[in-house]
């Protein structure tokens, strides 16, 4: 791909619309980054575009700025169906997103990683394997450093792995990855997909360039998945599900294995060397396992990778230990599947803090885990009162408004008593009183530290009054 003296519009003034406009600079190209957003609401990184000669346009997009541009590179952010950019396809301009652009120069082989929820986990998780197998790794996409950061340190050798998703999906031509994994998928982003079809078909675009040399992994236990699997032209591999033919990961016993494709089999890991909580977690074990064997890791070094992991920041993430109440920050659990994950990962005395900014969430699926493990539920932020209407639960287990996490995480540490867990994972987004997940999840965190500096007769005092 040539791009010197291309006009290229790049639509999204994010970190990898940023980071694609300076490739695309570098590249020759003569870059225009556009952004709807006022600049004191965009990142401060606009002198520096600036100082490279990048056209910055903010605060909306200009009539002619989709025009005459010989390409236009899109944010994951940016509606695929904006009227401008339906406008410029008629045009005839080629429209793709900033992972697409930066797979047409990343040199060696790409895993991507795809799925409603564990990617983040997965990726990482990979991306540990790979490292302890000695193999040249790089970790970017969804879950921090933009693909077109990696494109300069690539090498014909290095493994690029990639979380990619649905929305960087939406906008891809020709991405081809060597190995595919497709975790899962439930409702989630249905404000912007339109409906569970289309983000499941967007998550599939993942095989759509792939051939039989390349391995497509998927979850044997998601029907989804198992139909998917029928459109696919790469190998497939599996990971869970109980008996089940053909190559893949699986637990039998206290031990997970890989069963290659001839039916051989090989151990990988006792079942009790695992620290992450929570049976999703070991799903996305079982794909990491997949992966990397695929990727020929072996067995012992996979066994070291997940023996030394720790949950990632914001995921089931173990905070501290109060007064015999513990504390859980599950703050990515923006969904309401990852809710239930959450929830299956302790038997009983949750007291859940739920709520945020709705994503079109069906919370009555909730009902049935709440019923037997909650005791309380707190709401917060502008869900509150639809997440409350759509709880039926009996009258032994509350559910109080609390408005705020401030006042959550005080309610709770009031009324928790020793063995209880007191767990944020609010099955909304966040940008309702928060700037994205991590800050919720990071004043999480500090709400209950300052709880471990506060004074346990205080505390008592507080539970007292409140019964
Ligand atoms: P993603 O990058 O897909 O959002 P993360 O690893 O960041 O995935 O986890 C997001 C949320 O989903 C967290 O709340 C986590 O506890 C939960 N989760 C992780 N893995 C799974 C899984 N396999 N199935 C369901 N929920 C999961």
């Amino acid at each position: 791909m040539d791009l010197n003296k291309k006009r290229v519009l790049v639509v999204g003034l994010g970190k990898s619309g940023v980071s694609a406009a300076l490739f695309l600079q570098s590249q020759g190209a003569r870059v225009t980054i556009s952004d709807a957003k006022a600049e004191p609401q965009l990142g401060k990184e606009i002198p520096l575009l600036l100082d490279k000669g990048i056209v910055v346009e903010t605060g909306a997009h200009g009539e002619r700025t989709f025009r005459d541009q010989d390409l236009i590179v899109l944010s994951p952010g940016v509606p695929v169906n904006a009227p401008q950019l339906q406008q410029a396809r008629t045009y005839g301009t080629p429209i793709i997103g900033e992972v697409e652009l930066a797979s047409r120069f990343l040199k060696g082989p790409i895993v991507a990683i795809t799925g409603s929820n564990g990617k983040t986990t997965t990726t990482s998780l990979v991306g540990e394997m790979f490292s302890k197998s000695g193999l040249p790794t790089q970790v970017g996409g969804n879950i921090g450093t933009p693909v077109t950061d990696l494109i300069a340190s690539s090498t014909p050798q290095s493994y690029n792995v990639l979380e990619v998703s649905s929305f960087q999906l939406e906008t891809i031509d020709s991405f081809r990855p060597r190995i595919a994994a497709f975790l899962n998928i439930t409702p989630d982003h249905l404000d912007r997909h339109g409906s569970f079809t289309a983000y499941a078909a967007a998550k599939a675009r993942v095989f759509e360039n792939q051939t039989r040399d390349d391995f497509a992994v998927l979850n044997a236990d998601d029907t989804t998945c198992v139909e998917i699997s029928k459109t696919i032209s790469s190998t497939i591999v599996w990971f869970g599900g109980k008996e089940r033919a053909g190559s893949g990961s699986f637990v039998r016993g206290a031990n997970i294995y890989w069963r290659r494709p001839e039916g051989s089999e090989v151990e990988i890991m006792p079942l009790n060397e695992i620290g992450l909580k929570g049976a999703h977690n070991l799903d996305n074990i079982l794909a990491a396992v997949a992966v990397a064997v695929l990727a020929g890791c072996k067995p012992e070094d996979i066994r070291r990778a997940v023996k030394e992991f720790k949950a990632v920041e914001h995921r089931l993430e173990f905070v501290a230990t109060i007064g015999g109440v513990s504390y859980y920050n599950d703050s990515k659990a923006t969904n309401v599947d990852a809710t239930i994950k959450a929830l299956e990962s302790f038997p009983e005395n949750i007291h859940l803090i739920l709520g945020g900014k709705d994503k079109g969430s069906d919370y009555t699926v909730l009902n049935p885990l709440l019923k037997t493990r909650a005791k309380r539920v707190y709401t917060i932020g502008a869900a509150a009162e639809k997440i409350e209407s759509q709880l039926l639960l009996p009258s032994s287990i509350a559910v109080q408004r609390a408005e705020t996490l401030r006042n959550a995480v005080r309610l709770a540490s009031e009324l928790a008593v020793t063995g209880d867990i007191v767990l944020l994972a609010p099955a909304c987004a966040s940008f309702d009183q928060f700037e994205g997940y991590e800050h919720r999840g990071r004043t999480f965190k500090q709400l209950v530290r300052a709880l471990q500096n506060q004074d346990p007769a205080v505390t008592a005092a507080r539970r007292s009054i409140n019964g």
